[in-house]
């Protein structure tokens, strides 16, 4: 097969239990960029989920296996069968790798190793440590594809075409799915989350017999009433996403807002062609956080991009001076092969970009470090992701998992996956360190 894009196909046998366990390796598949495919034909590999309840139940997985491995050859079994691996291997030796039931995570490193993910950082949504493997208490969920804007910067467009949202039925079933398998935090992405069911007209769709509309306040509405954390990334600030904000305040859906703002300068905000460039940032930042005062706001920021000038740089590092935002990401501009900046002139030398870079990871690591100081003495809830030479590794609602800070509770082993209470005693200019309550 050639395709620029990985595509596994799936054949999903058995109970509820393991359509769950389908549906679930199925979504983590689809957010970290492989297609799904229809036919054996058209995949590079064939996932076959199990049954070994009743002998029928085996015949049938055997029979299933046996036309994947004929019709395309490169195939990986999980499910109940897969727990008595001799009756799979015994038959069909040629497979490529044998998991038992309930065992994504395996299916999925399976995966990674026999058709490794494409991972353009131009384009995934998901950090490329992410692609590594989510463990089994958060995942992301991919509410669409594809982006309306044209940032100069960008491809995703032409690589990804316009907006596309999914169907808000389809993406609550799939969150549901996802609870019931144990996830304890949905991380919504997309590439322009506040867009969700522009492209639509924001159609109704249904959910548990009940008419929605296809839009990003009732989708956080709903994915709040399951009692897991949700996170919301790539939210631009559009009118709108004023009313996501009492959701954040009630604690149905987490106080923390991933906005891409890239620059503060007019100027190069109009070379880049930013969607929402216009809106009064400052003033709705300072709105949202009277209305939701513990909100964390994360943000990315591009330096030297083509024409930026050391004032447009300063308006910059006043901007962030000003919005004191909790978590912040940089990078030097690099152009992108086929991007519409590369047009532009007045390229800002390598050198420059890097001292530019240093000057605003300096001034960020400062406010960082004074808002992280004042959390010392609170009270937390944090999501425990592993425990790691006897120390506990969480996150509180201010970090997302991979790009934002930890919260690090020493000498205790928490339990992996649950959400539990601690005390901050100390912290640095990324990370708070806690003891449990
Ligand atoms: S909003 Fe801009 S940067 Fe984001 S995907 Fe769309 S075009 Fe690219």
């Amino acid at each position: 097969m050639s395709h620029s894009t990985p595509r596994v196909g799936f054949v999903s046998l058995g109970c509820p239990k393991a359509l769950v366990d389908s549906e679930r390796i199925l979504t983590q598949l689809r957010a970290e960029g492989y297609g799904i495919s229809a036919t054996y034909q058209d995949a590079d590999l064939v996932v076959v989920n199990t049954c070994g309840f009743i002998d029928a139940a085996v015949e049938e997985s055997l029979d299933a296996i046996g036309e994947a491995l004929e019709e395309n050859g490169r195939v990986i079994v999980t499910g109940c069968l897969g727990a008595e691996s001799h009756k799979v291997l015994d038959a069909y030796p040629n497979v490529l790798a044998v998991t038992g039931p309930h065992a994504y995570e395996q299916v999925m490193s399976e995966v990674h190793q026999h058709l490794p993910p494409l991972h353009d950082p131009h384009i995934d949504l998901i950090p490329p440590q992410g692609v590594r493997l989510t463990p089994r208490h958060y995942a992301y969920l991919k509410i669409s594809e594809g982006c309306n804007h044209r940032c100069s910067f960008c491809i995703i467009p032409s690589l990804r075409g316009d907006l596309v949202s999914r169907p808000i039925g389809e993406v609550l079933q799939e969150a549901e799915n996802l609870v019931q398998a144990g996830v304890k935090e949905l991380l919504v992405i997309s590439q322009d989350t506040s867009a969700y069911g522009v492209d639509t007209k924001y159609r109704t769709g249904f959910w548990g017999g009940k008419p929605l509309k296809t839009h990003i306040q009732t989708l956080a509405e709903a994915l709040g009433a399951m009692g897991v954390w949700v996170r919301l990334h790539y939210v631009y600030p559009y009118p709108h996403v004023d009313r996501l904000l009492p959701l954040m305040a009630e604690g149905s859906i987490l106080p923390y807002l991933d906005i891409p703002f890239q620059h503060a300068s007019p100027r190069i905000l109009k070379a880049m062609r930013r969607p929402a460039h216009a809106e009064k940032v400052l003033t709705r930042l300072q709105a949202w956080r009277a209305q939701c005062p513990d909100m964390a706001v994360r943000s990315t920021f591009i330096v030297g991009f083509p024409g930026e000038t050391e004032a447009d740089f300063e308006t910059l590092l006043e901007f962030l001076q000003e919005a004191r935002l909790d978590r912040v990401g940089a990078f030097a501009y690099s152009a992108v092969e086929g991007a519409a900046a590369n047009t532009l002139t007045g390229a800002v030398p390598e050198a420059v970009k890097e001292e530019r870079l240093e000057r605003f990871m300096a001034v960020q690591a400062e406010i960082s470090a004074e808002k992280l100081g004042r959390m010392i003495g609170r009270e937390l809830e944090v999501l425990v992701d592993a425990v790691e030479d006897g120390m506990s590794v969480a996150r509180s609602y201010r970090d997302a998992p991979e790009i934002d800070g930890q919260v690090l509770v020493e000498g205790v082993a928490l339990p992996v996956g649950e959400r539990v209470r601690v005390r901050v005693t100390h912290a640095d200019e990324h990370d708070l360190w806690a003891t449990p309550l």
